[in-house]
């Protein structure tokens, strides 16, 4: 039942009928203490009263996605391969994720290319590939490690002068255990002692043989100094996300990773997501890890305010209650969950014996007690 009487929510919410009564007045709802209100109306209340920030923490963005329905082949469209950079320090991954941002014609002429959010999109004949902006294993462990499979695709950097070292077999054997395919840029082939066949060699003693050894793995030499065959390398990304076959549901309430975040003075907790599959939407109810609250505002790689985040594209999001962690997943809640939730927490509380507002009762306890 998703209707609830005033004097019910006033309950619930531990708000005085009268004062439920005088908000909704000045909502525009003439309403009695036995009248019935929806839950988009009840959810504009708690609103009022600020109870929608910090109740939806025990209501996880895993357990939302566990009760969601499954996709229909109908709704799914091609998504953005996900890319991310890996490799031995100072073999290029900054310098090649800088170059490959500033290929992108579109980008250039906008000129508002500077702008760091931890992932950006370059559009390459016309498709779309979204880079992790966060070079290193740190990113892509913390994610794995907190079961987020956010990479596609995996770029090796293998410099062509240093070869094959203990980074890049890290590197290497992390793309193996989350099984995301590896396209090796052997980097630095400007440099006059590059010797791009012993990186090749060196890759064979780690199970990457070249296809032209007649192996299966991908190798582009480039230059991430000169832009050197980066546009080859780049056709290859897209190659590989079109043999996997990538697709998202964009007609559904969003889910997807935090990439990073951090607490901005000015703008408060501020976190890079990445929408997996479904639309994201300024003034959605969300929850990040343990943080929740309503996406104020959405800015997009170039710093442009966007309203809109489909699958694949990286947003920063506004409006979190707390910092989230990257690699925690996040959660659109829709206002009829939220809503609930609000009236459980409230009942809870109520129980108490101390009525302090500091209770943690959690969902399943709730329920056990009712
Ligand atoms: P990271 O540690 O893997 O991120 O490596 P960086 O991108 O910071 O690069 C390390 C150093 O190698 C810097 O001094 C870069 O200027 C240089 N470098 C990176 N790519 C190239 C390249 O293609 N050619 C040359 N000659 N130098 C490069
Ligand atoms: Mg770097």
């Amino acid at each position: 039942d998703e209707n609830v009487t005033v004097a019910e929510l006033s309950q619930a919410m531990g708000i005085p009928v009268n004062e439920l009564i005088k908000k909704l007045m000045h909502l525009g709802v003439m309403a009695t203490i036995n009248q019935e209100i929806d839950a988009d109306t009840a959810m504009v209340l708690a609103a009022e009263w600020d109870i929608s920030v910090d109740v939806t923490k025990s209501f996880t963005a895993e357990e939302l996605l566990a009760e969601d329905a499954e996709d229909i082949e109908e709704d799914m469209i091609i998504r953005p391969p996900v890319v991310t950079v890996m490799g031995h320090v100072d073999h290029g991954k900054t310098s090649l994720l800088d170059s490959i941002r500033h290929t992108d014609v579109i980008a250039s002429e906008a000129g508002g290319i500077t702008q760091h959010i931890g992932a950006y999109q370059v559009e390459v004949q016309g498709k779309k590939i979204t880079f992790l902006d966060t070079p290193g294993h740190e990113a892509f462990t913390a994610m794995r490690a907190r079961g987020a499979k956010v990479t596609d695709i995996a770029i090796l950097v293998v410099a062509a002068d240093d070869g094959v070292m203990p980074q890049t077999i890290e590197a290497i054997n992390h793309a193996k255990a989350a099984e995301v395919p590896i396209i090796v840029a052997i980097n630095k082939i400007d440099k006059p002692d590059a010797t791009p066949d012993r990186v090749k060699q060196e890759l064979t003693e780690h199970g990457l043989v070249v296809e032209e050894w007649g192996g299966e793995t991908i190798a582009v030499p480039v230059s991430a100094k000169t832009g050197q065959n980066l546009d080859q390398l780049l056709e290859m990304v897209l190659l590989v996300a079109e043999v996997q076959d990538l697709k998202a549901n964009p007609n559904r309430t969003a889910h997807g990773t935090v990439i990073e975040a951090k607490l901005d003075k000015g703008r408060g907790p501020v976190a890079t997501v990445l929408v997996a599959r479904g639309t994201l939407n300024v003034g959605d109810a969300i929850t990040a890890g343990t943080s929740s609250g309503k996406v104020r505002a959405m800015i997009d790689d170039r710093g442009r305010r966007v309203k809109k985040a489909g699958p694949s594209m990286p947003v920063e999001v506004l409006g979190l209650s707390d910092v989230p962690h990257a690699g925690d997943t996040f959660a659109v809640v829709d206002d009829e969950k939220l809503f609930k939730q609000v009236i459980a927490e409230r009942m809870a509380k109520r129980r108490e014996e101390d009525h302090r507002r500091t209770s943690k009762v959690s969902l399943d306890d709730l329920f056990k007690q009712i």
